[in-house]
């Protein structure tokens, strides 16, 4: 909250660029009419700023992390077609020369400080480790744990040669409602039974607590595309061709189940959380730009429901 402040003066006496990311509960949010008009607004901006010529450009941005107007980096890595052409990744794209962040970790900084609202000293869980991000948000909330998935042979919690920490979403080590948010980035969609990994993080979460994520999300469909699915028998079924990630502890990369639909918002809130959201966070002046700008956040309720069933039952 005290950020929050800080960021709402800063914006009066223009140090930074205004910010009001759009919160939306559903695809018919999302695709309201009077918002057709802005998303093809979006699509006319970075179509025109993309180079025919596909060579690194940059954009002028201010980096929120750094507090300053930066010229953002982009380049065609990871670049995809769109109408035919080839559009730069955005979301992993817009580095900032000096922290060398990307507009989609930039953006999550941002929206974290903004609306979750941690405390320097909660007790914070990120599912990642050996990454930029997690080395950025380290130095600043010194209760945050990190980790990796490191493969089946570990148990939650174990800690490697390396250091790092061995995590698995659908069985974690932490201790029932001990975790005041817990933040997963672009991990969902490697879980198969991503709903199992919700429920864990329902359990891990105080009262309160918050479940900030992202995943690939096809912001037009209702439904959840599913990519791959586990068979009984253990063996992976493709569906579609297989699509690997990159994976920071493996040159392997890993393969994505999922590119999620809205439907992903009613299964969280059929599972018990509440104020489920996506913050569209789109800002030129930013440099969070692109077809997916969209962080999900998911409260745990404040008075657990089941103490209340329990009270009510005396
Ligand atoms: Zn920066």
């Amino acid at each position: 909250m005290r950020i929050a402040i800080i960021d709402a003066w800063r914006e009066r006496w223009r140090l930074s660029p205004v910010f009001q990311p759009e919160r939306l509960a559903s695809r018919a949010d999302y695709a309201a009419p009077q918002r057709s008009k802005m998303l093809e607004q979006r699509r006319t901006y970075v179509s025109n700023l993309t180079p025919a010529d596909q060579q690194p450009f940059s954009v002028p941005g201010y980096c929120q992390p750094c507090q300053r107007q930066v010229a953002l980096q982009v380049d065609f890595a990871y670049a995809y077609p769109v109408d035919g052409r080839l559009q730069p990744n955005w979301r992993e794209r817009l580095l900032c020369p000096h922290c060398r962040l990307n507009s989609r970790i930039r953006a999550t900084l941002h929206l974290f400080e903004r609306f979750v609202g941690a405390r320097r000293r909660d007790l914070l869980y990120l599912t990642e480790q050996n990454t930029s991000l997690y080395r950025w948000m380290a130095d600043r909330y010194p209760n945050l744990t990190g980790s990796e998935y490191l493969g089946s042979e570990f148990q939650p919690g174990q800690v490697d040669a390396r250091g790092w920490r061995h995590e698995d979403l659908t069985r974690l080590s932490f201790a029932d409602a001990s975790l005041s948010a817990i933040l997963s980035f672009d991990v969902l969609e490697h879980v198969p039974d991503y709903p199992a990994a919700a429920r864990e993080c329902l359990r891990c979460l105080k009262p309160g607590g918050v479940f900030v994520f992202s995943v690939p999300f096809i912001v037009e469909a209702q439904e959840t595309l599913v990519r791959a699915r586990l068979g009984s028998d253990g063996q992976i079924e493709h569906l579609h061709p297989p699509e690997y990630h990159g994976d920071p502890v493996s040159d392997a990369g890993c393969l994505c189940y999922y590119h999620f639909g809205w439907e992903l918002l009613d299964q969280l809130r059929d599972l018990g959380f509440v104020d489920v959201t996506a913050l569209d966070y789109w800002s030129a002046a930013h440099g969070y730009l692109g077809g997916n700008t969209l962080l999900f956040t998911a409260r745990k309720p404040a008075v657990s429901m089941i103490s209340f069933r329990t009270v009510a039952q005396t």
